[in-house]
C-alpha cells in the first residue's frame, strides 16, 4: 500500500478557494483501499471546450426496460477522440461485463440498463499518462498524480454532472478513461440533484480497474461502510455507526440485542471464513467491528459479505422493479386478450388476483389469456381489478425491514 496521508471520518473541510473538499478513495494495485480529500474540480479542464461532432450522444449499452423500473448505469468517457468514441463505447461494455461478473450483480444484471455518455475530447488519452508532465485536454479533465498520488484518477465533477444529465436517468455514474494505466477514484458523497450518489472512475483499458466501481456501488447502492482501518487512527469512541457493516458490538452483544448482522453470525461467507465480528474497520484499528476478515468493502477483488449482499440486493430494489410489463399498469384491457410480464430475477415468484381473489392456476405464468379468467360481470360497470405480484424469495436478504422491497405488484382493470 502507499504511504498516504488518511483523511479521518468527519474531518473539517479545508479553507481556501475550492471552497469544500471532495473525499476520494484510492485504489492502490494490491488491492488496498485508503482515502484523500481533492478538488471537486480539475486544473486540466479546458474553460471554453471546443464544439465537438458527436459531444453529448447517448447509446444504450444494455436495455433491459424502462428507466423507472430498472437501475440506470451511465458510463462517461474522457480522453476519447471523436474517432474513438466506437472504442470508447467497447470499453464501457467491456467495464459493464466486469461489474456484472461479481455477485450479486450477476443474479441481478436484469434489473440493469445501461448507456454510454460520448464525451468527445479533444485530444487522445488522459492527463498523467505516462508520466507526471504529459498533459492533455480532455472533456471531463481527468488526471493522474491527483493528490500527488500517481494512482488515483480525478475528474472535474461538475463536467461529469453535464454528461450524466444527457442520459435518460442516472442511478449510478462511472467515467472510463482511455488509458491502460491502472487508477482510479471513488467520489462518495456526491450529492447530485439527478439522484446518483456517487462517482467511480476506472481505466477503460485495464481490467482490473472494475473492482474499483464495484467496491463504490457498495457505498452508493448497498449503503455499506469501509471495512479497512488505518494503524494509528486509534479506538473509535462514538455512537454506533448508522451502516449496517460496522459495529461497536461483540458477536454475543450483538446476538444478545438482536443488532446489526446478528441473523447472520456463524454462517459461511462468500469471501471466506464465517461471519463473526472482527476488530477492525471504518477507518478504526480497534473500536469498530466488520463481519468478515477481508470482503470487497476492505480489499479490491473480493466478494461482498453476506451482509454486505443483502445490503446490494436490497439497493436495487430501490430502484427496480421484481416485475414489470410493456402493457401499462393502470390501464383498461379487453377481455378478448392477452397480458404478459417480465420477471427479471431468475426465481421470482409470480401470483395473480382478481379483485383481490387470488387465481390459483395461474401462478407463475407470465403470460396469461384473459378470457379464461371467467369473468363475474362488472362491478358499477368499471371492470375488474387484475393484479401481478412478483416476490423475489432469495436466502440472501433476510432482514424483515428489507424484504418488503422484494415484492412488487401490478394492476390492470379488464372490463368484461
Ligand atoms: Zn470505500
Amino acid at each position: 500500500m502507499t504511504a498516504l496521508t488518511a483523511v479521518p471520518a468527519g474531518a473539517a473541510p479545508t479553507d481556501g478557494p475550492t471552497a469544500r473538499g471532495q473525499q476520494v478513495e484510492v485504489f492502490a494495485e494490491d488491492g488496498g483501499i485508503t482515502r484523500a480529500e481533492v478538488s471537486p474540480a480539475s486544473p486540466y479542464l479546458a474553460e471554453r471546450p471546443p464544439a465537438l461532432a458527436g459531444d453529448g450522444d447517448v447509446t444504450p449499452i444494455v436495455t433491459n426496460g424502462g428507466t423507472d423500473t430498472k437501475l440506470d448505469v451511465v458510463v462517461i468517457g474522457d480522453g476519447y477522440t471523436a474517432g474513438e468514441q466506437e472504442k470508447f463505447r467497447a470499453d464501457a461494455a467491456a467495464k459493464w461485463r466486469e461489474l456484472s461478473a461479481v455477485e450479486p450483480y450477476a443474479t441481478y444484471r436484469g434489473l440493469f440498463n445501461v448507456w454510454a455518455v460520448d464525451a468527445v475530447s479533444a485530444e487522445s488519452g488522459v492527463t498523467g499518462d505516462p508520466d507526471r508532465a504529459t498533459v492533455r485536454n480532455t472533456a471531463l479533465g481527468s488526471y493522474f498524480w491527483c493528490d500527488d498520488i500517481e494512482r488515483l484518477l480525478c475528474v472535474d465533477v461538475k463536467a461529469v454532472e453535464r454528461y450524466a444529465a444527457k442520459a435518460p436517468q442516472a442511478d449510478l455514474v462511472l467515467v472510463v478513461a482511455n488509458t491502460a494505466k491502472y487508477g482510479g477514484a471513488g467520489y462518495n458523497d456526491v450529492q447530485s440533484p439527478l439522484g446518483y450518489e456517487g462517482i467511480a472512475t476506472v481505466a477503460g483499458g485495464n481490467s482490473r480497474s472494475g473492482q474499483i466501481a464495484v467496491h463504490e456501488t457498495g457505498h452508493s447502492l448497498g449503503k455499506l461502510a469501509d471495512e479497512y482501518f488505518y494503524d494509528g487512527q486509534g479506538t473509535y469512541q462514538g455512537a454506533e455507526p448508522a451502516e449496517s457493516n460496522i459495529s461497536t458490538l461483540t458477536a454475543d452483544r450483538m446476538r444478545g440485542e438482536h443488532a446489526k448482522w446478528y441473523r447472520w453470525l456463524g454462517r459461511t461467507s462468500p469471501d471466506g471464513g464465517t461471519v463473526g465480528s472482527y476488530t477492525g474497520g471504518g477507518y478504526y484499528p480497534a473500536g469498530l467491528q466488520r463481519p468478515t476478515e477481508n470482503s470487497i468493502m476492505r480489499s479490491l477483488g473480493r466478494e461482498f459479505n453476506l451482509p454486505g449482499r443483502e445490503a446490494m440486493i436490497a439497493g436495487f430494489y430501490r430502484h427496480a422493479a421484481t416485475v414489470t410489463s410493456t402493457t401499462r399498469a393502470g390501464s383498461t384491457l379487453d377481455s378478448a386478450g392477452r397480458l404478459t410480464v417480465e420477471l427479471p430475477v431468475p426465481g421470482t415468484t409470480l401470483r395473480w388476483y382478481e379483485d383481490g381473489r387470488e387465481l390459483v392456476q395461474l401462478r407463475d405464468h407470465t403470460t396469461v389469456p384473459l378470457s379464461s379468467f371467467g369473468f363475474a360481470p362488472a362491478p358499477r360497470g368499471i371492470g375488474h381489478r387484475l393484479t401481478a405480484v412478483a416476490t423475489d424469495p432469495t436466502p440472501a436478504v433476510i432482514d424483515p425491514a428489507l424484504r418488503p422491497s422484494l415484492t412488487t405488484s401490478l394492476s390492470w382493470w379488464v372490463t368484461g
